[in-house]
């Protein structure tokens, strides 16, 4: 007996457009055979002049050497093969680009078919658009890992690095200076001129770290006016003079602020990662330490530690 089908040809191609995910139909060696749905500009670019075309004739060899991969994965393991990319317009030639110029985040379901497509083994790859959740990520990520007032990075993130750097150092000897700051008297300017003044204080301070550092230093700040900048790749005889140099530096523009900054200084206590230390807090110590010694010496100076 002939099986009722419920919908006519005519309809399943309709259907097949609807679907509101683009599912474009490629083949193991990478061609584009076909794509159905996905239809709406605001999410996704007419992939159309793809078909027939090749991913690596449309993208740079890395990129489509990639996509070759899941495609094979997806083939071998026949189970869905769920992956996450990104795509700007750039990265595929021949796209038709209609408003949608930023970097757009997708997440590939892949499924492997049970037929082949001109000879070849195929699968099914759904590309959803998955950009709004990926930007939410990378602002809570940000959220988590620096401080509101400072925009420097925050206790968690810093203490997260520090344990990094640790086991690299362990691992390969890369050495690792840790700066550890207070600024000096800080209590007076909440007291003379108020919270928001002292906000100023600790935001100046933030500022003149992000100018004076090299991008591979790390600075955070631990808590109220305590900050730690990490040094990879540097020595403690090396750190000295850039401790020192941001002492003065901060020192400037702290006095540069008129009345509130007005004799504001910084203590420091430099240490480096050690043969001997059973984990990154013993750093953290003896930088403490140190940081000690500056303020019970008169303030105003970075005491280094071996
Ligand atoms: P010292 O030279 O020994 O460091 O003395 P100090 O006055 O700086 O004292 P200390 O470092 O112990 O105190 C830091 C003060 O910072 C205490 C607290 O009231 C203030 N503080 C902490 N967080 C904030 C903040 O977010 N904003 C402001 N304005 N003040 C803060
Ligand atoms: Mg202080």
């Amino acid at each position: 007996m002939r099986k009722e089908t419920l919908f006519s040809s005519n309809q399943l191609a309709s259907l097949l457009n609807a679907l509101p995910d683009p599912a474009f139909i490629l083949t193991r060696s990478g061609r584009y055979r076909a794509i159905h749905g996905g239809v709406d500009t605001r999410f996704y670019h007419d992939s159309s002049p793809l078909i027939g075309k090749t991913i690596h004739e449309v993208m740079a060899p890395d990129r489509a050497a990639w996509f070759q991969r899941e495609i094979e994965t997806a083939l071998r393991g026949r189970a869905m093969h769920i992956v996450e990319y990104s795509l700007t317009p750039g990265d595929i030639q021949g796209l038709a680009i209609n408003g949608l110029s930023c970097r757009l985040w997708f997440e590939g379901r892949i499924q492997a078919l049970d037929f082949a497509v001109d000879g070849e083994d195929a699968v099914l790859w759904v590309a959803s658009n998955i950009t709004a959740r990926k930007e939410l990520e990378v602002q809570l990520r940000r959220l988590s890992e620096v401080d509101a007032l400072s925009g420097l990075l925050n206790r968690r993130k810093l203490m997260h690095l520090l344990a990094e750097h640790f086991d690299t150092f362990e691992r390969y000897a890369t050495p690792m200076a840790m700066l550890i700051f207070d600024i000096d008297h800080f209590k007076r300017v909440n007291d003379a001129h108020g919270h928001l003044a002292g906000d100023i204080v600790i935001k100046t301070t933030a500022d003149v770290c992000r100018r004076e550092l090299r991008n591979t230093d790390a600075p955070a700040r631990l808590g109220g006016d305590e900050f730690v900048v990490l040094m990879p790749h540097t020595s403690g005889e090396q750190a000295a003079p850039i401790a020192e140099r941001l002492r003065q530096r901060i020192a400037e523009s702290l006095h540069a602020l008129g009345a509130v900054g007005e004799g504001a200084t910084i203590s420091g206590g430099l240490a480096e990662f050690g043969a001997a230390d059973a984990s990154c807090e013993d750093v953290l110590q003896r930088g403490d330490d140190a940081l000690y010694r500056a303020k019970r010496s008169g303030r105003n100076r970075i005491v280094s530690i071996d």
